[in-house]
């Protein structure tokens, strides 16, 4: 076997467990898929947008070639956006792909990753996976606790990933507090912002990072094209940077780790403002509407500033798992998150009304048994 060759932190990966499918539930208890409700990995319940469908259909005409490697005009599309220059753009195959890089480009085996407890798993999966340490920060009231972060950081931290809005909680972290952070973190720390959820964020909480990456040689901010605008299944992403850490994250990703329709719907996307206030709405419109349900129901669940919310379901730490069980066997896909710590609690995705209607309705009929 080769594999005991291979590096034992490689070797002692836990797999990442993605939400299930509605093929596979389907599949599993003898369901029609028709009927299932996923709201499980925190994807737009509308989809795609028209205009990035329309641009992927004028794409493909050029799927016989490559993508352009340097995504220029997509990259162009950002900066314009953005205010920053082309070469403080990294793109990514998913956000998730420009944590990777960041682990990769900046931590050697043994050397420390500071993150927050209940934050997303990818940041333990990305540094294990360079044989990196991981300095795992006890969260407060469910969100980071920056003070406690910044006095984790050792002389031997390379690397600190921040998600606001967080996930699986969906706290959020005032402006003012990652200002202080950011000035007291030595700058031989790269720091991670990682805003999947930004544009879910109420216009009154939005803050300008970029003014962050302009000002701090060590910042790298992540944001995906996975949540507010619906292109999940794509996998497109970017990490906006200084170009020293922007150059060395492009030397070592894949020469075309975004895809060409990718590139295609994601401009659309980025141009097409209509459809993420849209979004927004509908998300404000399900967060009162699956709260208000939790509250009539005496649930206890964190206040989310994401689209989706994490509830307490039960006081035993088989709930999570039990009440995710009898939900899939009425057809509706939830996210347990006992692999975050938190086996009591499920994490919901926001979905349509007449989605989170269903959840609403299973979950009341399975609690009360
Ligand atoms: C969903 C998510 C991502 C990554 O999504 P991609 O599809 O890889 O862009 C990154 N960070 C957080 C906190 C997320 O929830």
């Amino acid at each position: 076997m080769p594999n005991q060759f291979a590096p034992e932190y490689v070797r002692a990966i836990a797999p990442y467990q993605a939400g299930k499918p509605i093929s596979e539930v389907a599949r599993e208890f003898g369901l029609d898929e028709a009927k299932i409700v996923k709201l499980a990995s925190n994807e737009n319940p509308l989809g795609m947008p028209e205009s990035a469908r329309k641009a992927m259909q004028a794409a493909v005409a050029e799927i016989g070639r490559y993508p352009d490697a340097n995504g220029f005009a997509l990259k162009e599309a950002i900066a314009k956006r953005y205010a920053v220059p082309q070469d403080w753009i990294t793109l990514g195959n998913g956000s998730n792909d420009i944590l990777e890089l960041a682990a990769h480009a900046f931590v050697q085996p043994g050397q420390s990753v500071v993150f927050s407890q209940y934050s997303f798993i990818v940041y333990a999966l990305a540094t294990q996976a360079v044989g990196g340490r991981s300095i795992v920060v006890p969260a407060q009231k469910y969100g980071h606790d920056l003070d406690a972060m910044r006095q984790a950081i050792t002389s031997d931290t390379r690397l600190v990933f921040i998600a606001n809005p967080n996930n699986p909680t969906g706290t959020f972290i005032a402006p003012q507090e990652i200002e202080v952070f950011l000035k007291a973190v030595p700058r031989n720390v790269v720091i991670v912002i990682d805003e999947a959820y930004n544009e879910y964020l109420n216009p009154e909480l939005q803050y300008e990072s970029t003014d962050w990456v302009r000002q701090y040689p060590n910042l790298l901010v992540s944001r995906t094209f996975s949540k507010a605008y619906g292109l999940a299944g794509l996998r497109v992403g970017f990490g906006l940077a200084q170009p020293p850490v922007t150059d060395l994250l492009n030397r070592i990703r894949q020469p075309f780790n975004v895809n060409s329709l990718a590139q295609a719907a994601a401009i659309a996307a980025l141009n097409d403002s209509a459809f993420l206030q849209q979004s927004a709405k509908l998300n404000t419109e399900g967060y009162t509407q699956l709260t208000q349900a939790f509250d009539e129901m005496k649930l206890e669940y964190v206040q989310s500033f994401g689209n989706f919310v994490l509830v307490k379901v039960g006081d035993d730490d088989g709930a999570g798992a039990r009440i995710n069980l009898a939900l899939l066997k009425k057809g509706i896909i939830v996210r347990p998150v006992a692999g975050y710590g938190l086996p009591q609690w499920l994490r919901v995705t926001i979905g349509l009304q007449h989605e989170n209607a269903a959840f609403i309705q299973a979950l009341k009929e399975v609690l009360s048994k």
